[in-house]
């Protein structure tokens, strides 16, 4: 990556940042951050930049996580990998997959850096297959202070440090558990009745072991796409009829009209995890984005009246809208992970850039979904307030406590930090 400071992904945002360095080693981050507290100036980690709101902007120094010394380091008896922060998942990917292991599970695009994914709470999807945070076996971050902190799972803090949005320190190594390497096999059913989600929810996201439905709501009463990873080891066959909806004939695109050929493969042909279980292609490499996008994770408990939601709003949300993915994301202890306590389903929708536009209409989909319980994704656009937010995330008061903790100088505060916290 280029050493400027630039934009986001989407190109909705200019960072604000005065300087940009992208230090190789943690003794390099322990010098940044010297500096940076002798001067009084703000820091904040920037991993792949695929954040649409000002979660990783500063006024200060930006912090590139891509030069990080990435080599990963397989421990074969523990399970688990160990890597440097800046790395992407799809490079990850590639080497685990190289040496016979795998990672349970990944979001849509294997091109987000580890550190950045985590520090949002970042997920694919499946019943039983945690977020990518809860795959966080360990962390190693530089704080404030300029020391070297190493947490793993079970320490104290460790439940506040994962999804730490970047609050706490520059993370710079991370360890990931990681299993024995298996194939998956896609499928992809069209124009599944929305009746028969709202009856059938358990069954249709447990069809495989990741589901996602995607949806224009053009037609209301439809859902356009259930795409079924399935794992050629484990899961029962794929079923010719998915609750009325068909098998497609040919390899489809989440969006509608749209060529598949950047999607990883369909038509259940068997491939490796790092192949399927994201939607589009390693060796893809996707330009600057059209799109915005927003995630609400609802309690799973509530899917069928979130989805009411929706349906009723469909008319003021489809004009907008490129499509809703919906994804399952089982219960985990991380504070500020969407899925933190109980089961959630991921409404994430992806955006036509008109944003003046579409953030008028967050702040009315979530005067009907916060209601529910529905936390906003943190590394996505979002209305809702700091009150709401402490509503959302029970542990958000506790985790500011460790943030001023770790950092007592507000080093790592930025203004979204500030509008989350509530000062
Ligand atoms: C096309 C696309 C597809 C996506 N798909 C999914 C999906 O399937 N599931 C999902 O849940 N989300 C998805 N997202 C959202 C994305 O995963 C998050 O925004 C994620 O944070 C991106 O990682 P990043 O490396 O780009 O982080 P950045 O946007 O660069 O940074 C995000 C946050 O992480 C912090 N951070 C980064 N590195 C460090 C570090 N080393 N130490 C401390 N803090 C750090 C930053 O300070 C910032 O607060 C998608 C986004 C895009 C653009």
């Amino acid at each position: 990556m280029s050493l400027e400071i630039g934009t986001n992904w989407a190109g909705n945002l200019a960072f604000g940042a005065q300087r940009i360095v992208a230090p190789t080693t943690a003794r390099e981050v322990q010098d940044v951050l010297a500096d940076a507290a002798s001067t009084g100036a703000r820091v904040r980690a920037v991993g792949s930049r695929h954040s649409f709101n000002t979660i990783a902007d500063t006024p200060g120094v930006l912090l590139a996580t891509s030069a990080l010394d990435s080599a990963p380091v397989i421990d074969e008896a523990a399970r688990t990998v160990t890597v440097g922060a800046g790395i992407r998942y799809g490079e990850l990917g590639a080497e685990l997959q190289r040496a016979g292991w795998a990672l349970s599970n990944l979001a849509s695009l294997p091109h987000i850096s580890v550190a950045g994914a985590i520090a949002t709470g970042t997920h694919g999807s499946g019943n039983r297959v945690p977020s990518l945070a809860a795959a966080v076996a360990g962390l190693e971050l530089v704080t404030a202070s300029g020391d070297i902190v190493t947490l793993r799972r079970g320490d104290a803090d460790f439940d506040a440090a994962v999804v730490s949005l970047g609050a706490l320190g520059i993370v710079t190594r991370v360890t990931l558990d990681i299993e024995p390497t298996f194939d998956v096999a896609q499928h992809v059913y069209e124009r599944l009745p929305l009746e028969r989600v709202l009856e059938n929810f358990d069954a249709i996201s447990g069809a495989g072991y990741s589901v996602s439905m995607f949806t224009t709501w053009r037609d209301p009463d439809t859902v356009d796409q259930v795409w079924v990873k399935r794992r050629v080891d484990a899961d029962a066959a794929a079923p010719t009829d998915m609750f009325g909806a068909l098998p497609a004939s040919v390899a489809r695109h989440p969006l509608p009209g749209i060529s598949a050929e950047f999607c990883t493969a369909q038509l259940g042909a068997p491939g490796a995890w790092i192949d399927r279980l994201p939607h589009f292609r390693l060796d893809f490499t996707p330009s600057n984005g059209d799109e915005l996008q927003t995630e609400y994770l609802v309690p799973r408990t509530r899917i069928g009246d979130a989805l009411e939601v929706m349906r009723a709003m469909h008319e003021r949300v489809a004009p907008l809208l490129q499509v809703n993915e919906i994804r399952t994301v089982p219960a985990d202890d991380l504070w500020l992970s969407p899925a933190y306590g109980h089961d959630v389903v991921g409404l994430h929708l992806t955006w036509l850039p008109a944003q003046a536009d579409v953030e008028v209409l967050l702040a009315e989909l979530e005067e009907r979904l916060l209601p529910l319980g529905a936390r906003p994704h943190w590394g996505k656009l979002f209305a809702a307030d700091s009150a709401a937010l402490h509503a959302a995330y029970p542990k958000l008061a506790d985790f500011r406590g460790v943030a001023e903790r770790y950092d007592p100088n507000s080093m790592f505060r930025n203004d979204f930090v500030r509008r989350v916290f509530g000062a």
